[in-house]
């Protein structure tokens, strides 16, 4: 079935080491499965430790040359020529995208885009990452501060957003003269696979790019030995706060730069001022874009008493135009969740809550294969699980509240701090919350932020480092500094 794809996965489903599409040495499988059916997509190569060596080796080699034989101006053309060939290749990206990820080919289709955003983005940055002249405290002598990349970064992502999150950390490491360990998902590989194709076609270097998927337990092998190794300088993962914490202390012993985009737990704030269709409107977005599995959905919606019977109202008719289904139909908006275990998860959050008094406005139970009703719950209280833990899936669980320091309290007291969104016309209010919410990003009247432009991440146990923007190059470079008498 992947050979309607042979214009971005031309070798199928196999590794990508030292710019040799590769099976590996162990020869053994693992099934890529469509969440919507169940159905094999395709049995994927099954990378091991040595197979990480030999991927950490090339792009040893490959970083030589890559970070002092090809100028900035010379990535920067290769990013360019790379964005243009995803534009032609976006269709069969997102499809193949949709059939290992489930997502509705529409947001499959943003997400190319998105993750295009940043090969545009990075292809300009590039050839503006400057250094510095520091006036010197004594006469004759000159001291500068230079960037240099950091070397051989290692990017371990989730499957949620199967290419963004590569191409995210990628575009910016390529384009400041890094080289890259790809392990990406085990329930999404093959959207790296086309990512690393295309980034072949346009010219990126043997050995630059390497990609290594393999099945849970040996990416927790690959995970550990590309930590703990010498030739691995940066480590840059998406994924759950546990992973981030083991590859966070599986990275002391190197003393390695660690760069961490980990979950979320959002809230969103509906003041009484707020307009509330477009609060309505965020509310859609934030919550119920990929089924509620992103690590920036709003995950606990306070929304002021004196206001939340009309919201309530208008969420659930909005949320009732919403369709679940298989992400190729036309028509769809929600696709299934990733597997069994995430149905699983959803259903025994519903049943802590409903038995501690919440209620089920609309939805609630499990659909066909792995998808899930869109669901709306009130009554929300602080001795439910739903009110602390990450949801991921596409419950909206509405906490009410009435006064505006309580409720900044209340949503601070978690040890995440990725996103949070504020509905609110008032300026002061919007000014005072803005400033105590301990978040990384806020949206302001908007449920959807992230772009190239911006400074992506988070703070507490959500995370470390910034992705895009200019900050997104200092996660991939350091400054040394040279003094210099004459
Ligand atoms: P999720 O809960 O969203 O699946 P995970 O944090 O489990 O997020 O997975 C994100 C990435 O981390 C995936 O590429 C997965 O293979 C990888 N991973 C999972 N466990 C480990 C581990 N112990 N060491 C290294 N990587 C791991």
């Amino acid at each position: 079935s992947l050979k309607q794809f042979s214009s971005i996965l031309p070798r199928g489903s196999l590794a990508y080491i030292n710019g040799n599409w590769a099976e590996s040495r162990s020869r053994s499988v693992f099934p890529v499965n469509n969440p919507f059916n169940n159905e094999l997509v395709a049995p994927t190569v099954n990378c091991d430790v040595d197979d990480a060596k030999l991927a950490v080796e090339s792009a040893r080699n490959a970083f030589a040359k890559w970070s002092r034989e090809t100028t900035a101006r010379d990535r920067s053309a290769i990013l360019s020529r790379w964005f243009r060939i995803i534009e032609r290749e976006k269709d069969n990206l997102a499809k193949l995208l949709t059939l290992e990820q489930g997502k509705p080919l529409a947001e499959a289709k943003g997400e190319i885009d998105y993750s295009n955003s940043f090969l545009d983005w990075y292809a300009g940055e590039a050839r503006r990452v400057y250094g510095q002249v520091v006036p010197a405290p004594v006469l004759n002598r000159e001291h500068l501060h230079i960037r240099e990349p950091i070397g051989v970064v290692a990017l371990i992502t989730p499957w949620n957003f199967p290419t963004a999150m590569i191409a995210r950390k990628a575009a910016a490491a390529l384009s400041v003269g890094c080289t890259l360990v790809i392990k990406p998902a085990e329930d999404t590989p093959l959207s790296a696979l086309a990512f690393a194709q295309t980034g072949e076609e346009a010219g990126i270097p043997k050995g630059v790019i390497n990609v290594l998927p393999s099945d849970r337990s040996n990416s927790a092998s690959i995970g550990r030995y590309l930590c703990e190794s010498t030739d691995v300088d940066a480590i840059s993962f998406t994924g759950s706060t546990a992973v981030g914490k083991i590859l966070l202390s599986q990275s002391a012993s190197t003393v390695k730069r660690v760069c961490l985009e980990l979950g979320g737990n959002a809230p969103l704030f509906v003041f009484p001022s707020a307009d509330l269709d477009n609060a309505v409107k965020g509310t859609m977005a934030s919550k119920f874009r990929g089924s509620g599995q992103t690590c920036v959905s709003a995950n606990r919606l306070f929304v002021h008493s004196s206001i939340s019977k009309q919201f309530v109202e208008k969420l659930k008719t909005a949320m009732s135009s919403l369709k679940t289904g298989n992400g190729l139909e036309n028509g769809t908006t929600q696709g299934p969740l990733i597997n069994d275990r995430a149905v699983a998860k959803t259903e025994e959050l519903l049943k802590d809550a409903t038995d501690k008094g919440a209620k089920i406005v609309l939805g609630g139970s499990r659909g066909i294969g792995c998808c899930f009703e869109p669901t709306l719950i009130t009554g929300i209280t602080p001795d439910m699980r739903i009110a602390h833990e990450e949801i991921f899936a596409p419950v909206a669980a509405i906490h009410e509240f009435d006064d505006e320091t309580e409720v900044v309290g209340r949503a601070n007291s978690t040890r995440s701090g990725l996103a949070g969104y504020v509905f609110s016309k008032d300026q002061s209010q919007i000014y005072r919350v803005t400033r105590s919410l301990q978040v990384g990003m806020i949206g302001v009247n908007e449920g959807i932020m992230s772009c190239a432009e911006a400074a992506f991440g988070g703070v507490k146990e959500s995370g470390l480092g910034r992705e895009g923007a200019g900050q997104g190059i200092d996660e991939f470079t350091q400054w040394k500094y040279i003094c210099q008498q004459h």
